[in-house]
C-alpha cells in the first residue's frame, strides 16, 4: 500500500541514513522489504516506528536501526553464505536475502519459524532456508559462513560460531547480560586468529540454548 511505502522511505531517511548508515546496498534493501508484513496486523501501523515490536512468544522484531547496523557491519557484497541465529519474524532474514547469496536461519520456537516461512514466501524470499533448532550450535552442515549474525543476546560467544566462520568472515553478536549487551564484531583473520571490535550498546531478547542462557528466566 502506498502509505506503507511512504512510511518506509521516511524510516530509512530518518532512522537509517540519518543515523549514519552508509552502505548503499543496506539502504536499498531496507527500502524494499515490506516491514509491515512481518508484524501482526494490529501492529502494522507501527511497523515503521523507531522501535522493536512484539511478535508473540515473548519475542520481538528488532528496531530498524539495529537491523541496519548489523547488516552494514557484516559488509556483504552479494556473494556470501550467511547464517542468522534467531529468525523471529523473518524481517532480518529478508534484508539479508537481498544482500547475500544464500541465507540460512535458525529459530528455536516452531510457531515463529512457521509464520516467518509463510511471510517470507509471500514476499518472494523463498530462498531463505529456515530450520527449527537450538541455534547456539550453529549449522554445521552448511558451514563455513562468510557472515554470521546472531539476533539474540548471548552470555558469551559460542565456540561453534567461531569454528563455522570462514577465514575472512565476520560474526556479529550481542554479548552481555540478559537485558543489556554490547554488539560485537569478530573477524576471522586467519585459521586461528580472530579480531574483536565493540560496536555499540544494545538490548536483545536472550539467546536460549545449550551454549546460551539456560532458560527463559534468569
Ligand atoms: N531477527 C529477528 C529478531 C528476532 S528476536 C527479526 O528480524 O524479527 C530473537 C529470536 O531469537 C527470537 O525469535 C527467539 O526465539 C530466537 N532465539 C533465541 N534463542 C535461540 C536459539 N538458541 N536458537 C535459535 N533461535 C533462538
Amino acid at each position: 500500500m502506498r502509505d506503507f511505502a511512504i512510511a518506509r522511505r521516511r524510516m530509512v531517511e530518518d532512522q537509517v541514513i540519518g543515523r549514519g548508515i552508509k552502505d548503499r546496498r543496506v539502504i536499498d534493501a531496507m527500502l524494499k522489504v515490506p516491514r509491515h508484513k512481518f508484524v501482526e496486523e494490529a501492529l502494522e501501523g507501527k511497523a515503521y516506528q523507531d522501535a522493536p515490536l512484539p511478535i508473540g512468544e515473548k519475542q520481538t522484531i528488532s528496531q530498524p536501526y539495529m537491523v541496519a547496523v548489523m547488516s552494514e557491519a557484516l559488509a556483504l557484497d552479494g556473494s556470501e553464505t550467511v547464517l542468522e541465529v534467531g529468525t523471529g519474524s523473518g524481517y532480518q532474514a529478508a534484508v539479508l536475502a537481498l544482500l547475500a547469496d544464500r541465507v540460512f536461519s535458525l529459530e528455536r520456537i516452531p510457531s515463529l519459524a512457521r509464520r516467518a516461512r509463510l511471510v517470507l514466501d509471500d514476499c518472494g524470499f523463498s530462498k531463505v532456508n529456515i530450520r527449527v533448532a537450538d541455534g547456539t550450535h550453529g549449522w554445521q552442515e552448511m558451514a563455513p559462513f562468510k557472515a554470521i549474525v546472531v539476533t539474540a543476546g548471548a552470555p558469551k560467544i559460542p565456540q561453534d560460531y567461531l569454528d563455522q566462520l570462514a577465514v575472512g568472515g565476520r560474526l556479529i553478536i550481542p554479548v552481555g547480560d540478559r537485558d543489556i549487551q554490547l554488539l560485537m564484531r569478530i573477524t576471522r583473520t586467519g585459521e586461528r586468529e580472530y579480531q574483536e571490535e565493540q560496536l555499540l550498546g544494545c538490548r536483545f531478547v536472550p539467546l536460549i540454548g545449550n551454549h546460551g542462557w539456560q532458560s527463559e528466566r534468569a
